[in-house]
């Protein structure tokens, strides 16, 4: 596992379309992967972002959805619906066959980064994927009246002022071995358009890691163009939490960790404000992926300034 010089930190969305462009050039790199949207269903343990990246790189995604398992089916929750069970998550059959070996594997004892090995390798997948941690961490989401689990905030979409965000398990959890050993042999480290409060910063929160991080070369790239996000709740989560809702905002926010921070052409007058401002060396390209070709250019940008 040793020699990979490149570590990704990704969640489940921008993340996952820039590992896939990435994938494409090159295998020399790691990905660690946000599991603060991991959640049991059905007392089965899903882990949203790890299980996008696996179908994303293995060609098993569905594309249109940007999760699950393309041309997959729903009898077993068109099932248990009929028996007036909940479905507020959707998981198809073939989905939920990975989910219930995870948790068969989790009982007996394995991690989640062996397990995460173990299902990367039956997918044909030729990079490391590591979960952040094999401990308990879970991102809720703190509203008006109430809290839930990010996932349910994302996927209900729940309107409404967002009073904080609560890393669950923050002060127990370690991050993985795995995920300290890819540190250890890299260089660079990039953090692709993913989200800043609830897919990026759940990895920086687990101890230590910020500190190692401002000893690396650390390159990122907006997941918003123009105050906007492609897809998710991050503006509703900045502008509740009185961030800036643009990408110096996102700048700020990595502010003590990058040397170098890529935003959408469209928004070059922001580079200048940004580097005089915050110190870091600003570029601009094409950030939005639509097409495959746009994942690898962005990707092929990033990769051509790493020396
Ligand atoms: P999640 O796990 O689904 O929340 O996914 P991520 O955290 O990896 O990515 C979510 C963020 O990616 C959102 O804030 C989007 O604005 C951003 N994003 C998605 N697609 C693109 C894209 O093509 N370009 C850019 N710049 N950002 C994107």
């Amino acid at each position: 596992m040793g020699g990979n010089l490149i570590t990704v930190l990704s969640g489940g969305g921008g993340g996952a379309k820039f590992v896939d462009g990435l994938y494409n050039l090159t295998k020399d790199f790691s990905v660690v992967v946000n599991t603060g949207d991991d959640i049991d269903v059905y007392g089965l343990h899903v882990s949203p972002d790890v299980d996008t990246i696996i179908y994303t790189l293995s060609g098993e995604i569905n594309e249109k959805q940007g999760w699950g398992i393309k041309n997959d089916t729903y009898a077993c929750q068109k099932y248990l619906k009929s028996l007036g069970f909940d479905d507020w998550i959707l998981l198809g059959d073939k989905d939920l066959a990975v989910h219930i070996k995870r948790t068969e594997l989790l009982k007996s004892g394995k991690t989640l980064t062996e397990i995460t090995f173990d299902l990367s390798r039956r997918f044909g997948i030729k990079i490391p994927i590591i979960p952040m941690s094999d401990d308990f961490f879970q991102t809720h989401i703190e509203l008006e009246d109430r809290t839930v689990h990010f996932e349910e905030y994302y996927i209900k979409r729940l309107n409404g002022t967002v009073k904080n965000i609560i890393y669950k398990g923050v002060e127990k959890a370690k991050p993985s071995e795995k995920f300290l050993d890819a540190l250890s042999h890299s260089d660079w480290v990039i953090i692709p358009p993913s989200n800043p409060l609830v897919s990026i910063g759940t990895i920086l929160s687990l101890k230590e890691i910020r500190k190692i991080l401002r000893e690396k070369k650390v390159i990122g790239i907006s997941p918003l163009i123009q105050g906007k996000a492609i897809k998710g709740p991050l503006v509703d989560l900045m502008k509740s939490l009185n961030y800036q809702v643009n990408s110096f905002g996102i700048a700020k926010y990595y502010e003590d960790l990058l040397d170098i921070f890529i935003i959408d052409g469209i928004e070059s007058d922001l580079a200048e404000i940004i580097k005089g401002d915050l110190g870091m060396e600003v570029l601009t390209t094409n950030t939005l992926m639509k097409t495959k070709i746009d994942r690898v250019n962005l990707s092929k940008f990033v990769l051509d300034r790493l020396d």
